[in-house]
C-alpha cells in the first residue's frame, strides 16, 4: 500500500483498494480458483508452514479472499482481516479467538437469532458460558466476572435498532483485561461506523448482507484492531517463554483467528465469493446511504399510520438509543427498522413489492415475521429482549422508489 492511500475516506478505498496499478493488471479481481500453491525449494516450503505469511494451500489464504481482506481491513480501519464462509462461521471464530474451556462471555441480549443460538446452545459444548444482558454499560459492567473474557454486541442490533455504547462497553472490557468484539453487520463494513476507532478490539460481521448487496453470496470476516491488549488473556499469555504473544507479537490475534476459522475449522471462504463480495462493497456505500434515507423516510410515515404500532428505529428522536446513534453513526441509521401490525400473516399475504425472505441488505425490499422464523427457535423472553414482539415485522429496506413502498405498505395494511 502507498502512503498517500492512508488518508483515502470509505468511498475511495471501497473502489481502489487491493487492485494492483501497472501494465495489463486487470481492473478488478482475478478469481484464483487453485487448491494449492507452488514453491521453488524446500527452504520456502518449511518457512511457509513456520510463519504462515504466504500461500501454501487455499483452505489457509487465497489470492482472491486476500484481496477482499485488505479492502474490509482498510474499510474498518483495522490492523488484519480473515474472511470466512459465513457471518455465524465468523461470530464463533471471533469468540473461540479469545475464549477456551472455563471461559466467560458478557453479551448484549439484543442480538441476531443466530448469535444469541451460537452463545446459549454451542459455546457450552466447549465448555465456554455466556451471560446475555440488557444493552446497557450498567447491565453490562454487573455482569463482568474474573474469567469473562469477552464483550460482545451488536452496532446495530438486528431487529430492534439498539446501539452499542462503545466507549463505555471498551472501558468495562478492558478494565478486566477482557477485549470488545462488535458484530458490525448492520452498520455496513465501517460505512456507518468504524467501531475499532471508538474502542472495539475486533469486528465480526455477515457480509452476506451489505457487502454482498444483491442476496447472491454468502460470506463473513473478523477484522482485528490495532492496539488491543491480551497481555491478561491465558490463551496468549500463560506467563511462559512460548506463549502467544511472545511468539507472535502484535499478530498474535489475527494469527490465532486465520488459524482456527480457516485452517482448523476450515469455514473457508471460497475464491468466487470473495469475488462477489469485493464487488458488493464497490457500490455499498450509495446503497446503504439510499436505503438509510428512505429507512428513515418510512419510520417517520409509519409511527404516524393509525394501522401500524410501535416502530422501532435508531434514527427516530424517540428511540432509546437515539442520542448513541448521533455520537457514533455517520451517514444515517442503517436500512433495517421494525413496526408493528396487528395481524403479521394478514400483511404478509397482502404486500405485493415487498419480498418476504430472512435476509437483509438485499437490493430489494425484504420483510420477515422475526417472532416465528428469525427469531422463532429462542425462548420467548429472549426475543422480547431482542425486541421482538407477536406483532414484529422486521424490514430491510432497498432500494425501490420510497412511493412505491409506502403504496404498498399501505394497501396491505
Ligand atoms: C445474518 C447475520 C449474521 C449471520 O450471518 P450469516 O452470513 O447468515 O451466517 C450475524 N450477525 C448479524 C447481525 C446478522 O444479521
Amino acid at each position: 500500500m502507498n502512503d498517500w492511500e492512508n488518508d483515502w475516506d470509505f468511498e475511495t478505498v471501497a473502489v481502489q483498494s487491493a487492485i494492483p496499478r501497472g501494465l495489463g493488471e486487470s481492473i478488478g479481481f482475478p478469481v484464483h480458483t487453485a487448491a494449492a500453491f507452488q514453491f521453488e525449494t524446500l527452504e520456502q516450503a518449511q518457512s511457509e508452514f513456520q510463519f504462515n505469511t504466504g500461500l501454501s494451500y487455499a483452505r489457509l489464504q487465497n489470492p482472491t479472499v486476500r484481496a477482499l481482506e485488505e479492502r474490509i481491513t482498510r474499510l474498518e480501519g483495522g490492523q488484519a482481516t480473515v474472511a470466512v464462509a459465513s457471518g455465524q462461521a465468523a461470530t464463533l471464530t471471533a469468540i473461540l479467538s479469545v475464549c477456551r474451556a472455563g471461559d466467560h462471555v458478557v453479551a448484549t441480549s439484543s442480538l441476531f437469532g443466530g448469535s444469541t443460538g451460537m452463545l446459549n446452545n454451542i459455546l457450552p459444548l466447549m465448555g465456554i458460558k455466556a451471560t446475555l444482558v440488557e444493552n446497557t454499560p450498567e447491565a453490562v459492567r454487573k455482569a463482568m466476572q474474573d474469567n469473562t473474557r469477552l464483550v460482545w454486541a451488536e452496532m446495530i442490533s438486528n431487529p430492534a435498532g439498539d446501539i452499542a455504547d462503545l466507549a463505555a462497553f471498551a472501558e468495562i472490557a478492558h478494565e478486566r483485561g477482557a477485549v470488545l468484539g462488535i458484530d458490525n453487520t448492520c452498520a455496513g463494513t465501517g460505512f456507518l461506523c468504524r467501531p475499532l476507532e471508538f474502542g472495539a478490539d475486533m469486528v465480526a460481521q455477515s457480509l452476506t448482507k451489505w457487502a454482498g448487496g444483491h442476496g447472491s453470496v454468502m460470506g463473513g470476516s473478523v477484522t482485528v484492531g490495532q492496539g488491543h491488549d491480551l497481555s491478561r488473556n491465558p490463551i496468549y499469555n500463560d506467563g511462559g517463554e512460548n506463549s502467544l504473544l511472545n511468539v507472535r507479537g502484535e499478530n498474535a490475534l489475527a494469527w490465532r483467528q486465520r488459524w482456527l476459522g480457516a485452517h482448523q475449522l476450515g469455514m473457508t471462504l471460497a475464491p468466487h465469493s470473495a469475488f462477489l463480495l469485493a464487488q458488493g462493497l464497490e457500490t455499498l456505500s450509495l446503497r446503504l446511504q439510499r436505503e438509510s434515507d428512505t429507512a428513515l423516510a418510512l419510520a417517520l410515515w409509519l409511527e404516524r399510520h393509525p394501522k401500524v404500532g410501535k416502530v422501532s428505529y435508531a434514527g427516530l428522536p424517540e428511540h432509546p438509543h437515539h442520542h448513541l446513534a448521533q455520537k457514533y453513526l455517520r451517514h444515517g441509521s442503517g436500512a433495517v427498522l421494525t413496526f408493528e401490525v396487528a395481524d403479521p400473516a394478514d400483511f404478509l399475504s397482502r404486500v405485493k413489492v415487498l419480498r418476504i425472505a430472512p435476509n437483509l441488505g438485499d437490493v430489494r425490499t425484504l420483510i420477515v415475521h422475526p417472532w416465528t422464523t428469525t427469531h422463532g427457535r429462542i425462548p420467548e423472553a429472549a426475543r422480547y429482549a431482542a425486541g421482538v414482539t407477536p406483532n414484529t415485522i422486521r424490514m430491510s429496506v432497498g432500494l425501490e422508489a420510497l412511493a412505491d413502498l409506502q403504496a404498498d405498505i399501505e394497501q396491505a395494511l
